[in-house]
C-alpha cells in the first residue's frame, strides 16, 4: 500500500486527537487492517531523552494513547517501547525515568522494561550486517513506529525513517556514531535498521514538530497534522514536501531515491487528505548544519582533498556555553569519540570542556544535551564559503 494519508490535528486535547487518528487511518482500512485480536503491539516513540511533552522533543503521550486506544479497539494489546539517545545507559532507572518526564507513565499503557537485545542478521544490508536491536520489539507481532517531525542537526530530518535508530539500545547508539561517520555511512545504516525491524504501520506527531538545530535544540513549530502510512520512506517523503525540504538532501532519502525505493516527485505519491495539500504545507527552517553539507565540502573529491586538512575549518564545530552548562555530563557520555571531559568551572562547580582534536562532527553533544548549552559555532573559512547558502 503506497498511501500517505494526513489529517488536521491543530493541539493536543485527547478528544481531537483521537477522532483525528481515526480519521488518518481510515483512507488505509483503520487499526484493524494492521493488528489483529490478541497480537502484542509495540508502540515506538521517540524518546531522544527525558523531556516534558511541551518541549516538543519526544512524541506526545496524547499520541501514544489514542493509538493504544485503538489498538486496545482492534482486540490488541499495546506496550510502548525505546531506549533513549546516545548516551543514556539503557537501565531499567534511566529508561523508568525516561518514560516519566516524557509523559508515559500515567496513561495505562504497559511500558517495556525488558532491555535485553539480540544481534540480528542482516546479510543483504548495505552497511551493516549485525544489527542490535531491542529483542522487545523483535517479539512483538506488530511494530508500529511512531515519530515526531524535527529537523536534525546531523541527517537533516528526524521522522519515521531516523526513529528506529531507537531499536539499538542505550549506550551502543554512541559505537554507531564513531564507526560510521560521514552522513552517507550513517544515513545508509539507518535504512539497514529499517529494514531490519519492519515496522508495519507509522504514525507521524507532526502535530507539534521543531525546527532549527532540532532534535533538541530547535525552536517548536506547529505543523498541525497526524500523519499515517505503511511505508517509513514514503512516509518521510510526504513530510519533507510539506516542510519545505528537498527529500534529495536528506542522506538516507538520497540514498533510498538512488536505489528506487524513495519517489522524486510528490506526484507519484498516492496522499490522502481531507484538505488539499498545499494548504497543509508549512515550511520549516532546516538546521544551521545543512549548508556544509549542501556546499562546497559536499562534493566528493574535495572532500576527500579537504579532508582531515581542512575539515575542521569547513564544518560547524561544538562548543560549550559556559553560562548555560550546568555539569550534568550528558554530553560527556554521548560524545562517540570521548573527547568531552568534565572540568572545574561554571556556575555548578563543573563544566563540559570538548578537546581540540578528533571531533568527527556528529553532534550528539548538541543533541543530547538538555540546556541547550552546546552551540553550533562557524570558523571564519566556513562562514565564508557557505555565506550564500544558509
Ligand atoms: S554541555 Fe549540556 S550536556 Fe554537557 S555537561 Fe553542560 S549542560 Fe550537561
Ligand atoms: S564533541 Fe564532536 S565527536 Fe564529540 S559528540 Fe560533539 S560533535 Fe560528536
Amino acid at each position: 500500500m503506497s498511501i500517505v494519508s494526513l489529517a488536521i490535528c491543530n493541539d493536543y486535547a485527547r478528544d481531537r486527537v483521537l477522532s483525528a487518528m481515526r480519521e488518518v487511518l481510515a483512507p488505509l482500512g483503520g487499526m484493524g487492517s494492521f493488528v489483529k485480536p490478541g497480537q502484542r503491539v509495540a508502540l515506538k516513540p521517540n524518546i531522544l531523552m527525558g523531556a516534558s511533552p511541551e518541549s516538543c522533543i519526544t512524541t506526545h503521550p496524547a499520541v501514544m494513547g489514542a493509538t493504544a486506544e485503538l489498538v486496545r479497539e482492534a482486540g490488541a494489546h499495546p506496550f510502548i517501547v525505546d531506549s533513549p539517545g546516545a548516551g543514556i545507559p539503557n537501565s531499567i532507572p534511566s529508561v523508568r525515568q525516561t518514560y516519566k518526564k516524557c509523559g508515559f507513565a500515567d496513561l495505562g499503557i504497559p511500558l517495556n522494561e525488558n532491555l535485553e537485545y539480540v544481534f540480528s542478521p542482516a546479510p543483504q544490508a548495505r552497511i551493516t550486517k549485525r544489527i542490535e536491536i531491542l529483542k522487545a520489539l523483535l517479539d512483538a507481532d506488530v511494530i508500529i513506529n511512531m515519530p515526531k517531525v524535527k529537523t536534525h542537526v546531523f541527517m537533516v530530518l528526524t521522522c519515521a525513517v531516523k526513529n528506529m535508530f531507537g531499536a539499538i539500545p542505550g549506550l551502543l547508539k554512541v559505537g554507531y556514531h564513531s564507526k560510521l561517520s560521514t552522513p552517507e555511512r550513517f544515513g545508509g545504516m539507518l535504512l539497514d535498521i529499517l529494514e531490519a525491524v519492519r515496522p508495519t504501520l507509522n504514525i507521524i506527531d507532526g502535530v507539534q514538530g521543531m525546527e532549527g538545530d532540532g532534535p533538541a535544540g530547535g525552536q517548536i513549530k506547529s505543523l498541525g497534522i497526524l500523519a499515517a502510512a505503511p511505508d517509513a520512506i514514503l512516509a518521510d517523503f510526504v513530510i519533507c514536501h510539506l516542510i519545505g525540504f528537498d527529500a534529495g538532501m536528506i542522506p538516507y532519502m538520497a540514498i533510498a531515491q538512488k536505489e528506487g525505493l524513495c519517489p522524486r516527485d510528490i506526484s507519484e505519491v498516492q496522499v490522502h487528505s481531507t484538505d488539499p495539500i498545499e494548504k497543509l504545507m508549512l515550511p520549516f527552517a532546516p538546521p544551521s548544519t545543512l549548508g556544509a553539507k549542501s556546499g562546497l565540502v559536499q562534493h566528493q573529491f574535495l572532500r576527500r582533498l579537504v579532508n582531515p586538512m581542512l575539515n575542521y575549518a569547513l564544518t560547524l564545530r561544538p562548543e560549550v556555553d559556559k553560562e548555560k552548562c550546568v555539569g550534568c555530563g550528558a554530553c560527556v557520555s554521548a560524545c562517540p569519540e570521548s573527547i568531552i571531559k568534565l572540568i572545574q568551572g561554571g556556575k555548578n562547580g563543573q563544566v563540559a570542556h570538548i578537546g581540540r582534536r578528533g571531533c568527527i562532527r556528529c553532534f550528539c553533544c548538541h543533541e543530547m544535551c538538555p540546556h541547550k548549552a552546546i552551540l553550533l559555532c562557524k570558523s571564519f573559512l566556513y562562514g565564508l564559503i557557505n555565506r550564500h547558502q544558509i
